[in-house]
């Protein structure tokens, strides 16, 4: 599960996330939506433990991984103490970071190896599984640079998977991708949430926030503006901003 608390970040004197609440539930999947610049990613990067936040605390199944104000020694115990549960948090970016030098096999074995500390051949046999699954089972030996972006994003959904996160979080995985590259990518996402991952969700695919989504979430100038069932959020929003933005999309 993921919770934040009366979470607030700023980058300096700017403010970008006033006091959230935000609960992901244990096999849940939440979408977040809203307009550019709205937080969406700086959420997702807070939950990561990418950015430090200024005030509240945010936990990940159930232990405090950070908390605001706190003083830098207090900082550091936190992450020392909570080192582990970051690695459980998989990120999935939408340029996907893949390293180019690699095959798509050595992608997915490198950081087991490296952050496990798995041996070779156990991160080997754990790597083309998780190939496999999604979907490139015949394309271990390929470079990133002769992989679709369609291929390329599984490649580095597979690569999250194989440090066996109990949370992934997505950010606009497909908003890079040729259209008739979507689909790929958003089947492996949606057989995830089918298969009881804890998942946060940035994504302009309102169709698959439709289908798989337990809670959407409206974001709006760094606050949650509103948050409901799919059926609730895109049939009967009750804020004018998110009717606004919804419309916009259409
Ligand atoms: P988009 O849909 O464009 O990805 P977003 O909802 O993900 O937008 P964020 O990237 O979280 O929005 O940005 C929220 C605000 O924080 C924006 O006003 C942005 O300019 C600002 N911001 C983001 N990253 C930084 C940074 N590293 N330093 C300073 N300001 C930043
Ligand atoms: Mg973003």
């Amino acid at each position: 599960a993921i919770e934040l608390r009366n979470v607030t970040m700023a980058y300096g004197s700017r403010t970008v996330l006033h006091e959230t609440d935000l609960e992901v539930a244990v096999g849940s999947v939440v979408v977040l939506i809203g307009a550019s610049g709205s937080g969406k990613s700086t959420l997702l990067r807070c939950v990561a433990g990418l950015e430090q936040i200024q005030h509240g605390e945010i936990l990940v199944e159930g232990m405090v991984t950070q908390r605001g104000g706190s003083a830098k020694r207090e900082r550091r115990e936190l992450a020392r103490s909570t080192a582990h549960l970051r690695q459980e948090v998989g990120m999935v970016f939408q340029h996907f970071n893949l390293f180019p030098h690699m095959t798509a096999l050595r992608n997915v074995v490198f950081p087991q190896v490296k952050t496990k500390g798995l041996s070779k051949a156990e991160a080997t046999e754990k790597a083309r599984a998780l190939l496999k699954t999604v979907g490139l089972g015949d394309h271990e030996g390929a470079f990133p640079a002769n992989l679709s972006g369609g291929q390329q994003q599984r490649v580095a959904i597979a690569r999250a998977l194989a440090l066996n996160p109990r949370i992934m979080l997505f950010d606009e995985a497909t908003s890079a991708l040729d259209p008739e590259l979507v689909g790929e990518v958003l089947t492996v996402m949606r057989s995830l949430a089918n298969e009881g991952m804890t998942m946060l969700v940035v994504t302009h695919e309102m169709g698959f926030a439709r289908e798989v989504a337990d809670r959407v979430v409206f974001m709006d100038g760094g606050r949650i503006l509103e948050e409901g069932t799919p059926d609730v959020i895109f049939n009967n929003p009750s804020q004018p901003r998110t009717r606004e933005f919804l419309a916009r999309l259409l």
